[in-house]
């Protein structure tokens, strides 16, 4: 993003990619479909980026999710919102919208070199690569960094930057993951039986502490059961929670609401309700309408044996009890949290060490949900760092 800015300035701009082709994670995105952004209300929206929301305001207010939508649409992509208010592209999948934008750059004179990493810098402040045929140095302008993550380095971001950038001293929060996925003991069969199955419009719980301490976070939505485990959005709200107590020596429980749209009175009665003498299964399929999956969810969490009492069994519903027993690490997560702290960085994403030297993307020290809020933040602070840039060339230009 910051190479298209920069280049429709007129810069001449080269991008170095250390993979054999760019914007691999992009593409692994387009697998769930690219959920680009979110069409909530703005001010909804800048919550769900925690105690970052002030930093990264300015930032998204200058380039907010409506700004995204129309880029994505100038690439030729029809866009629709979906009824949780998330936005992806129509073809839902990443792959068309990065040929159009490949195609745009190469139109704006944007050079790609790839399978050229960078390493840091020399002592005179050139930037160092290791490119295929040896090391290189290069003396830019200005720089723009936005080396990602960590999460998923097969992918080409694999945090070895935060030694280099420490080097220098730039202050970087370690790089832990963000987004992940849990594992849950799972018997046998469950695993063989439902691994890859989505369990719908449920309600994930866990809370954390003691006392008036405990604090706790509550997630709707969908999950995916897992030969380890569970994924999904909803599990991703809750996992740096349960990481945490995990770290601390905790057991965490995490309690899933199996239909949480019903209290436990109204199920109570349809239970009581239904025909009398019908095996358990089959009361809570009929009665509460559970699919197979809900009913040996509930199984797993609470025993073979489910309560029969109507009211017992409502409760029971509504708190399945799951024992979280670990949470993927950085190889698997979604996204990372840490990275080049907002103390180190000017209001236009410049490092305070590095002159000339811009930082966007995952790399900054923000963190937030899945739901587009990852993609929109990588793409304000790209439009951030490179105007940032260019008005540090100009100025450098007048001296
Ligand atoms: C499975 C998966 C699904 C996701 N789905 C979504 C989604 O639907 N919506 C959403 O908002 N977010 C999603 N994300 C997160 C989102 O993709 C990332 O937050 C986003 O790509 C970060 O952008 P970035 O440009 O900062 O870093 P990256 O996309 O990681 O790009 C950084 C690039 O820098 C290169 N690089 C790293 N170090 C060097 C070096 N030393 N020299 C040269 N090149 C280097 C890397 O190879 C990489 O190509 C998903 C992530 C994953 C893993």
């Amino acid at each position: 993003m910051a190479a298209e800015v920069l280049s429709a300035a007129g810069l001449a701009v080269t991008v170095y990619e250390r993979m054999p082709s760019v914007a691999r994670k992009l593409l692994i995105a387009g697998r769930g479909g690219l959920n680009l952004t979110h069409s909530e209300p703005f001010e909804d929206f800048i919550k769900r980026y925690g105690p970052e929301a002030a930093w990264l305001r300015p930032m998204l207010e200058a380039y907010p999710p409506a700004a995204l939508v129309a880029w994505a649409e100038g690439l030729g992509e029809a866009m629709f919102t979906g009824t949780s208010g998330r936005v992806f592209p129509k073809a839902m999948k990443a792959s068309p919208l990065l040929r159009a934008w490949l195609a745009r750059l190469a139109a704006q004179g944007v050079t790609i070199r790839t399978r050229t990493e960078w390493l840091g810098w020399e002592a005179g402040g050139a930037l160092r690569f290791q490119g295929v045929a040896g090391e290189e140095t290069v003396r830019p302008d200005v720089t723009v960094l936005a080396l990602g993550g960590a999460s998923w380095p097969k992918l080409g971001s694999d945090g070895a930057w935060v030694p280099v950038l420490e080097g220098t001293g730039v202050a970087v929060m370690p790089l832990t993951p963000a987004n992940m996925g849990i594992t849950i003991a799972w018997s046998e069969t469950f695993r063989e039986r439902f691994a890859g199955e989505p369990l719908k419009n449920v309600t994930a719980s866990v809370s954390s502490g003691i006392g008036p301490h405990v604090a706790a976070i509550r997630a709707r939505g969908e999950a995916v059961v897992t030969a380890y485990g569970l994924e999904g959005g909803i599990i991703y709200v809750l996992s740096r929670m349960l990481g945490r107590t995990l770290e601390r020596g905790g057991a965490p429980v995490m309690t899933i609401d199996l239909r949480p749209e019903l209290v436990v009175g109204t199920l109570t009665d349809r239970i009581t309700l239904a025909a009398p003498g019908q095996s358990t299964t089959n009361m809570l399929r009929k009665a509460a309408k559970l699919s197979p999956l809900a009913v040996n969810l509930m199984r797993e969490g609470i025993g073979r044996e489910l309560p029969r009492e109507p009211a017992a069994l409502a409760k029971a519903i509504k708190n399945v009890p799951l024992q979280v027993a670990g949470v993927q690490g950085l190889d698997r997560a979604i996204s990372s949290a840490g990275g080049v702290t907002r103390g180190a960085v000017d209001e236009a994403l410049m490092l305070k060490a590095r002159p000339g030297v811009f930082v966007a993307g995952e790399m900054l020290d923000w963190a937030a949900p899945t739901g587009g809020y990852l993609l929109q933040a990588s793409f304000a602070t790209g439009v951030t760092a490179a105007k940032g840039a260019l008005a540090y060339v100009q100025a450098a230009s007048q001296r």
